[in-house]
């Protein structure tokens, strides 16, 4: 490889700064529209182990990957979790690493993750409501999440973003409560549109919800549209002069959702996925038992990024290969 392709574009000219990394596909959470009948079987390989990680993420570092997020699954029930964060950490050429939780054990873990070295802290909150809470997670938990985000916030976090899966069940009262909530704190609130999974046609087709009445709504409340940045995630965001937090929208099934894309997935047993909703799945685990072979890596992966496609299908209803988003963390 010559020194300028050393970083990772496609056929578009979308480069590729940012690796969203799954640590495991076990949830303790029961969300309605990702694992409603909980942790259904999953294969017998076993998740990438310490050692591959490192090596996984040393590639695509040396291909310009500047920012990992550890998602899952719950990438807290992993105990090594904060180990693979400090090793991350160390890699020359990381300068952002992040985190997506569903906040359960967030209260006792976030001085441990902090010290490891996250910042940017991404917790799904689906509603304000404790006993709506509890029905779409399966878990009587929103006060101990909630006092997890404040010590997240005391300790230092930023940004922390709340993610908020937006159904059809969803009122104005609970709309009211985060705009409250981002009123007074220091966070960004994200309204993520439901997206269709292998497994949840029947409540997707129920509960689904045009991310555009979110805009709109924030529109007419004054908010005002943000600039991307280069890392950033797949959200647009709003501001407010009144608020002290943001709004914002991932809005998968928009007009050019796509075409902004930065990142690329791994699974938690090592395999390249090059959409979240694409239909091939590319196994890195061979390239990743030593350290010689990291050139290698970095020229499959380079060769790999050819394939990737310029959108994904799900208007079509082509969910790919994704039975819900806990094999690829979203
Ligand atoms: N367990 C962690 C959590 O819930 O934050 C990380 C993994 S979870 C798959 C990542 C994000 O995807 C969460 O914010 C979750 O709400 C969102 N998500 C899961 N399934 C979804 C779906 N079908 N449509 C939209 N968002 C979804
Ligand atoms: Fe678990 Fe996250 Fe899926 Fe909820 S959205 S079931 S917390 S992986």
């Amino acid at each position: 490889m010559s020194p300028d392709t050393q970083t990772l574009q496609d056929g578009f000219g979308r480069r590729f700064p940012y690796l969203r990394l799954s640590v495991t596909d076990l949830c303790n959470f029961r969300c309605t529209y990702c694992l409603p009948n909980g942790q259904p079987k999953t294969p017998d390989r076993a998740f990438l182990s310490r050692a591959e990680i490192h090596r996984l993420i040393t590639g695509f570092t040396g291909l310009g990957v500047t920012k990992v997020r550890f998602t899952g699954g719950e990438p807290c029930l992993r105990q090594d979790l904060c180990e693979l964060i400090s090793d991350t950490r160390a890699i020359p050429g990381i300068s952002e690493l992040a985190l997506t939780t569903n906040g359960y054990n967030l209260l006792q873990l976030a001085p441990e993750l902090y010290d490891a070295g996250i910042r940017a802290l991404n917790v799904s909150v689906d509603s304000l409501d404790p006993g709506r809470f509890a029905r779409l997670t399966g878990h009587d938990r929103l006060d101990r999440v909630l006092e997890g985000i404040e010590r997240a916030r005391q300790l230092g976090f930023a940004p922390i973003k709340i993610n908020v899966v937006l159904l059809r069940d969803f009122t104005d009262a609970e709309f009211e409560a985060f705009l409250d909530w981002a009123r007074r704190d220091d966070l960004s609130i994200r309204f993520i549109e439901l997206m269709q999974t292998g497994d949840n046609l029947a409540f997707f087709r129920e509960q689904h919800v045009c991310g555009s009445t979110i805009t709109e709504r924030l529109q007419s409340c004054g908010f005002r549209q943000r600039p991307r940045t280069l890392t950033g995630g797949p959200a647009v965001e709003f501001d407010h002069p009144d608020f002290r937090g943001r709004m914002g929208l991932i809005a998968p099934y928009s007009k050019d959702f796509c075409t902004t894309c930065n990142r690329l997935r791994v699974t938690a047993r090592g395999d390249l996925r090059l959409c979240l909703f694409g239909n091939e799945s590319h196994s890195l685990r061979p390239l990743l038992a030593d350290n010689s072979q990291t050139r290698a890596l970095q020229e499959k992966l380079h060769s790999l990024l050819g394939n990737k496609t310029a959108s994904h299908l799900l208007h079509q209803g082509d969910t790919g290969l994704i039975p819900h988003l806990a094999t690829l963390g979203g």
